[in-house]
């Protein structure tokens, strides 16, 4: 695989990092990605990897932009309330990377069409709002043996981490359905704190597609922005999980 002379320039300054160089751009191009969401987070991860110059990226979102979107889904735009956020997305990302192949879909993420939307794509990138979409994409990564990289909001804070089936937890064993779940009105939040995380979710995601070490796999990394803080916890698997565990 060649790039071409308007890659190479545009790619210059991640391959001059020793980590990466021609050889990690390489399999960056050759990528495929599923970014479920296009709100907050989706906003980030889907922006920076189409800039990173992820070969092929799906989005998959079911909502229109509604004007309360914009203080943190900065793909979208003024001009955009009413649109649906898959093709607002779309837009965005082709013109600024014409070189990165996307497929914007609008629809619901459900547990029946969640593997075929999936497809071939390697990896999962968590930009969703709610768990009942986050358990249809964790089961779907166990069943795909695909990496899952999970991220989520509230106010000044967010969680990130990156499970790996066989490897690491998931998110059922970090987080039991049985756990309690808020369905009341959606959180406040402020809008640079889905940009911390998303942004942590897209380092993490080119380093798997490069095939680096010192992932955030075992750890659930906690950012709390009213006090600045990043914390981490052990996070274990548990032998007696309904979908990663051996039954
Ligand atoms: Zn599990």
């Amino acid at each position: 695989m060649e790039f071409t002379q308007e890659e190479l320039l545009q790619y210059n300054r991640q391959m001059i990092i020793p980590e990466i160089g021609e050889e990690g751009q390489k399999k960056i191009k050759k990528a495929k990605v599923f970014v479920a969401g296009i709100g907050g987070l989706g906003s980030i991860s889907s922006y920076y990897l189409t800039a990173a110059g992820i070969g092929y990226l799906k989005i998959v979102d079911k909502d229109k932009v509604d004007c309360s979107n914009l203080n943190r889904q900065i793909i979208h735009w003024t001009g955009d309330i009413g649109a649906w956020k898959s093709d607002s997305g779309f837009q965005k990302l082709r013109s600024l990377n014409p070189n990165c192949s996307i497929d914007a879909i609008t629809a619901e993420i459900t547990e029946h069409n969640c593997m075929e939307l999936i497809g071939d794509c390697s990896m999962i990138v968590d930009a969703m709002d709610n768990m009942k979409t986050r358990r249809i994409l964790n089961s779907a990564s166990i069943r795909k043996g695909i990496p899952y990289i999970y991220g989520g909001v509230h106010q000044f804070d967010g969680l990130a981490t990156t499970f790996i089936p066989g490897k690491t937890p998931c998110l059922e064993c970090v987080f039991p359905e049985s756990h309690a779940e808020s369905s009341a009105a959606p959180p406040g939040i402020l809008g640079p704190v889905p940009g911390v995380i998303a942004c942590i979710q897209s380092i993490e995601a080119v380093k798997i597609i490069v095939g680096l070490e010192g992932l955030l796999t075992g750890r659930l990394l906690c950012f709390c922005g009213i006090d600045m803080t990043f914390r981490e916890f052990q996070i274990k698997r548990d032998p007696d999980c309904p979908v990663c565990g051996r039954k």
